[in-house]
């Protein structure tokens, strides 16, 4: 048997396993109903929000037509607040630019980042010898629970409160009773500490505005302000997809992916321009107030220019992560993240082909997928995944022959 057809059989056997097991079921349906609801009284409420997409198709076309410009312009920008900005062209690089900034022996707390799950970054860390805190709930979890997310969005979506509180339990070292509030409750005592006592703090972006350099981050759970606001460096790690011209398309762009995500108002909007400042003294502006006195980001390529290159896939990198197709999706219902790698469902197994291999090792995904198009009619860039899967599947073919 090849490596390939063992790893066919391993996956095939993982899905027909996720499709029987109870905790999936129960979370995914629990899930699938709260989004459905919600989703729909946030639409009613704000009925701007389909005008708004289209407009937000239109900042994508073009951003990712004018990327590079873009990238330089921001990384101006950055390098003009008194920040520092990198390009890092794949993994590899990224941990260079992390190794001379991190170096070993640092506590580090994280917020969520599909492009951190991409670069396997919390392990790439611990490996350099650091101690780093998973800060999103759902990520914590998965964290203590040495699993992968499920969901982009709700990375513990498979993991039921009874099972959360025998992890909890089994981690704290006490009786934590399946009761959701009291669940979040000693996570939310155990990482206060970490906050204050770490040296690094590193997130993603949503989106980053080229003209301010400014970085937009979406969040509810307020783990993020601590991450980036708490530790004396910020590090932004980010795909270079995420870059738009300006600071209120940026605005226009976040509104979009958190109205799809289901929110009406996140908890919190971050918009991050540089390290802390103040002037209070004499007006001389003194940089390391409050907040980080360091940050950096490094925008990652890693697969994403060839991506936006090619006509028939650049829609793909128009994807917001809001995850709002992964609830339509009839494979993904039944199946949660085990339909994936890092990235999941249809338009998970076009990125899969571009940033985690080619279109041979997106192989199981891309014949997983349905092609039914539910996705499509929920995705707010209306990318068009059945299509891309169709060409993709072509290109598998034809690389047999
Ligand atoms: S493909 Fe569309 S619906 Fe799915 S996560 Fe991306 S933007 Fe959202």
């Amino acid at each position: 048997m090849t490596d390939l057809n063992k790893e066919i059989g391993a996956y095939t056997k993982n899905l027909n396993k996720a499709s029987k097991d109870p905790n999936i079921n129960r979370a995914i349906t629990r899930a699938v109903k709260s989004y459905r609801e919600t989703v729909s009284s946030t639409m009613d409420r704000y009925p701007h929000t389909e005008k708004l997409a289209e407009e937000v198709r239109e900042i994508k076309a073009y951003s990712m037509q004018h990327n590079r410009e873009l990238r330089e312009q921001a990384m101006e920008a950055i390098e003009r607040n008194h920040g520092k900005a990198f390009f890092a062209k794949d993994k590899d690089e990224v941990f260079r630019i992390l190794d001379e900034i991190v170096g070993t022996g640092k506590v580090i707390v994280k917020g969520k980042s599909m492009l951190g799950e991409e670069l396997k970054l919390r392990h790439g860390l611990e490996k350099a010898g650091n101690e780093v805190w998973e800060t999103d709930l759902g990520e914590f979890i998965l964290q203590l629970k040495d699993d992968r997310p499920m969901h982009i969005l709700s990375p513990a979506i498979h993991v039921p409160r009874e099972q959360v509180a025998e992890i909890f339990s089994d981690f704290f070292k006490k009786e934590v009773p399946p009761d959701i509030a009291q669940e979040v409750g000693v996570v939310r005592e155990f990482l206060r500490e970490k906050y204050f006592t770490a040296d690094i703090g590193i997130s993603g972006a949503n989106v980053v505005a080229a003209d301010t350099g400014q970085v937009v981050i979406i969040e509810n759970e307020g783990n993020v302000r601590l991450c980036t606001g708490a530790p004396p460096v910020h590090i932004v790690i980010v795909g270079i997809e995420k870059l738009v011209p300006s600071f209120l398309e940026a605005m226009m762009t976040a509104e979009v992916t958190w109205r799809y995500a289901q929110y009406g108002a996140p908890s919190y909007v971050n918009i991050i321009s540089g390290p802390s400042k103040t002037g209070d003294i004499e007006k001389v502006t003194t940089y390391g107030a409050h907040g980080p006195k360091e940050f950096y980001v490094i925008f990652v390529n890693n697969g994403r220019s060839k991506m936006m290159a090619e006509e028939h896939f650049s829609q793909a990198s128009h994807c917001l992560r809001c995850g709002g197709c992964m609830y339509e999706c009839p494979v993904f219902q039944v199946t949660a993240g085990h339909y994936g790698k890092t990235y999941l469902s249809g338009i998970g197994s076009v990125w899969t082909a571009f940033v985690e291999g080619g279109a041979d090792d997106a192989a199981p995904m891309l014949y997983t997928c349905l092609r039914c198009g539910r996705c499509v009619e929920r995705c707010p860039m209306q990318i068009d995944v059945p299509s891309m899967v169709g060409e993709l599947r072509s290109r598998v073919v034809s690389s047999e022959e």
